[in-house]
């Protein structure tokens, strides 16, 4: 129902531009939003769009993807099997500070006397871009251009260029170019009640190790404690002015600095550029860490800034090309307000999920990508049922690395299984170095589903890429430790007529926890289960090599694919007779009603004023469980079905996690529910830009995103892949007047699907034949015939 929505707090307003998110007046009110919302990140290195001055800041943070610190858990009631070691993303040196004095008057952007503003993400060339006019109190007129990059090219690298030039006078300048690394105040969030916010640290968290300068280079470099791992930031810094100008250097052990003092004359720009590195490592020593700094430094320097924006933009065209999802309205001229922020939201969507996730090698996808601490930098299942279909079909390298790096953490699933008594192996619901650090089992370990996502998600790719070696030398054996959990976790109950079982687990759905039975988790549990199986079989009989090397490596036994299918055949999934419904779990209808009516719109969400016992013991649904599942495996249900069920749980679903807009609009728009379609479709591609869910301040809600392309191209593209085809069944609705177009890579090759009013087409954009469906017609297509064009169904 998405209860939450009618309590939107007050957002940023951005101009309609379809490749540019812009700020065009400083609002102190909307500083956490616009750190979120201009943050640049590679998806290993993020910062937040904070200002150039070092201030003022709501939240500043630099994050590393998998940095983290770990602390000790500790429960008032321990018991056994208890995630012990906490793991918090930190807070690294900051290395963007450039602080600017016009004759000793600091530029601070609260106090200074704006005469133009304007500050935007331009999502074509991957910088934020500022343009300001300052006339300081003294009436000099000083314009500041900066742009600043984190380079996906060059992962471990970020630079700023900083232009001042005074228009109607002379004047002294002091440019300070700072790096300060937080020492005595806490680094994290303050975590009150809300359990989405980051711990916070009590004392230091990044201890030194080294620092030097050379020249203008200045190296700091500190390590954690107890996770035991190091990073090294460096700068360098370049400046270009006819004006005369001294400098000094200075540095401590967690600070940085290199002051220009420059004579500036009028009309004479003062170029500055920054160029910052970081290198991270658990094993590498502070010496050899700077030294690879300092490598970095040497060649991006060499190739100058404008190299590092040119390769941005190179980098971003041919990601456009892969993933650009546009619409466009036939009906209105291209000025169409409404359509350029649509198209624009989209944009931003794609955008960040690209920060989020391009250069996260070795390392997952944090909830919030590199935005903000909250979720503790933590990589949950929104990496694979949310984000996953989108790079699999748009950036399939990438999310080939992310599910390489769900292999590597086989080791400590494996560990965790035996722990919790099981065989196989178990995923951790959150984590960082692939320990479980959910510290509320409950809402945590017990969403065993993850097991089964990150296989769902492992066929989709095998299925689309046909990358049948990363499914043989990885993925085979994720599948049998998997299968096994689940044949270990289940039982043959006589209750259930001899029925497959999977009790005490917890399903999407954190309004209802430790349940028996949930349906969405024994529906992905038997795909998992069969998968494995088919795997397993088809390995024996078409790959004898790999198959040895598989039982080898996991003491397989020759009768267990046998089990995993009995047990899947046989697994029970509640449902209601009189409702014709699937039931979300065994006991979900003995439940006490909640009561909405009386519930006040600002009880929203409903886990910040309720006890979780409250909520546990009601018929209130906190995001798509039976609904997202009737997405994921959608050739289960009949339309009429997808109908009763999207009927019965539409009103009992908040919607208060992010991750449930985007399918509800999804299953609404497959049950013809089009205003619901569209609505929730809104209320998911909007969640940051209109801070939906209230809480952007905290960071970016990347799973959200990804459900925003599923939406479009699942849902109103009418995309389908359960069954190994890739097929399209668009259906417009009568009055609308928007067409869609979008690339999908399946199989190496780029097909571009354009719905339009009346027909859609299909284009083989690069690649020799590849034969897809439209409804149920094959369609083939070919380098010497890439076009199909058919009619589109209407509504
Ligand atoms: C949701 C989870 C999600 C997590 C991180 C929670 O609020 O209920 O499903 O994994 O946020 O995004």
């Amino acid at each position: 129902m998405l209860h939450h929505v009618r309590l939107r707090p007050p957002s940023h307003d951005y101009p309609a531009d379809e490749w540019n998110v812009i700020e065009k007046a400083f609002h102190p009110e909307f500083l956490a939003q616009l750190e979120t919302i201009l943050a640049l990140g590679n998806g290993y290195l993020g910062m937040r769009g904070c200002p150039e001055e070092g201030g003022p800041n709501a939240e500043n943070a630099t994050l590393i993807n998998g940095f983290y610190e770990t602390w000790p858990i500790v429960y008032a009631e321990q018991a056994y099997g208890f995630a012990k070691t906490g793991q918090t993303i930190c807070n690294v040196t900051d290395s963007k500070i450039i602080k600017l004095f016009v004759d000793d008057e600091p530029f601070w952007l609260p106090d200074a006397n704006l005469l133009s503003y304007d500050r935007r993400l331009n999502m074509k060339s991957g910088t934020l871009d500022r343009d300001i006019l300052w006339e300081t109190p003294a009436g000099k007129q000083v314009s500041i251009k900066s742009q600043r990059l984190v380079s996906f090219e060059n992962r471990h690298v970020a630079a700023i260029s900083y232009c001042v030039t005074l228009l109607n006078s002379k004047a002294s300048i002091v440019l300070s170019s700072e790096m300060a690394t937080d020492t005595d105040k806490p680094s994290g969030c303050i975590n009150g009640d809300d359990p989405r916010l980051a711990k916070a640290f009590s004392g230091r968290v990044l201890h030194p190790r080294a620092n030097y300068c050379k020249g203008r280079r200045i190296v700091l470099c500190h390590a954690t404690e107890k996770s035991r791992l190091t990073v090294t930031c460096a700068t360098d810094q370049g400046l270009e002015t006819s004006c005369p100008h001294t400098e000094k250097v200075a540095h401590t052990d967690d600070f940085g600095q290199v002051v220009f003092t420059i004579d500036a004359l009028l009309g004479h720009p003062i170029q500055f550029t920054k160029y910052i590195v970081y290198h991270t490592s658990k094993t590498a020593s502070a010496e050899e860490l700077c030294g690879r700094a300092e490598w970095t430094l040497d060649r991006v320097i060499a190739q100058g800034f404008q190299q590092l924006l040119t390769s941005q933009e190179q980098y971003l065209h041919d990601f456009w090309r892969r993933s650009d999802v546009r619409i466009r309205d036939v009906r209105e001229d291209r000025t169409n307000r409404s359509t350029v922020e649509i198209q624009q939201a989209i944009r931003f969507n794609l955008f960040h999920m690209l920060q989020a996730s391009a250069r996260a090698e070795d390392a997952g996808v944090p909830a919030k990508g590199l935005t903000g601490q909250a979720y503790e930098g933590h990589y949950f299942w929104d990496t694979e049922i949310y984000l996953l279909p989108f790079l699999t079909y748009t950036s399939p390298r990438i999310a080939r690395n992310l599910l390489t790096f769900r292999y590597k953490m086989l080791p400590q699933a494996r560990a965790r299984a035996r722990q919790l008594g099981h065989r196989g192996a178990m995923f951790p619901w959150r984590t960082i170095s692939g320990e479980e650090a959910s510290a509320y089992y409950a809402a945590g370990t017990a969403q065993y589903h993850i097991n089964a996502d990150i296989m769902y998600a492992l066929r989709k790719y095998v299925q689309a890429t046909g990358d049948a070696l990363f499914l043989h030398d990885y993925g085979a054996e994720m599948l049998v430790e998997t299968a096994r959990l689940w044949l270990d976790r289940g039982f043959y109950s006589e209750a259930k007529g001899g029925k497959f079982c999977i009790n005490g687990v917890t399903g999407p759905d954190e309004y209802k926890a430790v349940v028996n039975n949930n349906a969405y988790t024994n529906l992905m549990a038997r795909e998992n289960l069969r998968y494995a199986a088919q795997t397993v079989k088809s390995l024996q009989s078409t790959e004898p090599v790999t198959y040895n090397a598989l039982v080898q490596k996991t003491v397989l036994e020759s009768s267990e694919p046998e089990r995993w299918l009995r047990a899947a055949e046989n697994m029970y999934v509640p449902y209601d007779e009189d409702r014709q419904i699937v039931l979300q779990d065994d006991s979900f209808l003995d439940r006490e009603p909640w009561d909405f009516q009386n519930t006040p719109s600002e009880h929203y969400p409903l886990l910040l004023f309720y006890h979780p016992l409250n909520i546990y013991r009601k018929q209130v649904i906190k995001q798509a469980d039976v609904v997202l599942a009737m997405f994921l495996l959608g050739d289960l249900f009949s339309p009429e079905a997808k109908n009763r069920n999207f009927r019965f749980y539409d009103p009992l679903t908040t919607g208060d996690s992010s991750l449930s807009s985007c399918v509800e609009a999804i299953i609404a728009a497959q049950v013809g529910d089009m205003e619901k379609a569209f609505r929730y479709g809104m209320a998911a591609l909007l969640m940051d830009l209109a801070d939906v869910g209230g809480n952007v301040n905290d960071g970016c809600h990347i799973a959200s995103m990804g459900g925003t392309w599923m939406m479009l191209t699942y849902g109103f593209g009418g995309m389908r892949d359960n069954d190994g085809t890739l097929s399209f069944w668009p259906r417009r609705p009568p009055e609308e007047s928007a067409t869609l177009r979008f690339p999908v890579t399946y199989r190496g090759q780029r097909l571009e699907i354009e719905i339009g009013l009346e027909k859609v087409e299909y284009a083989l954009r690069e690649g020799e034949c590849l034969a897809i469906r439209h409804e149920t017609e094959e369609i083939q297509l070919t380098s010497k015939h890439p076009l199909a064009v058919r009619t589109v169904t209407r509504r």
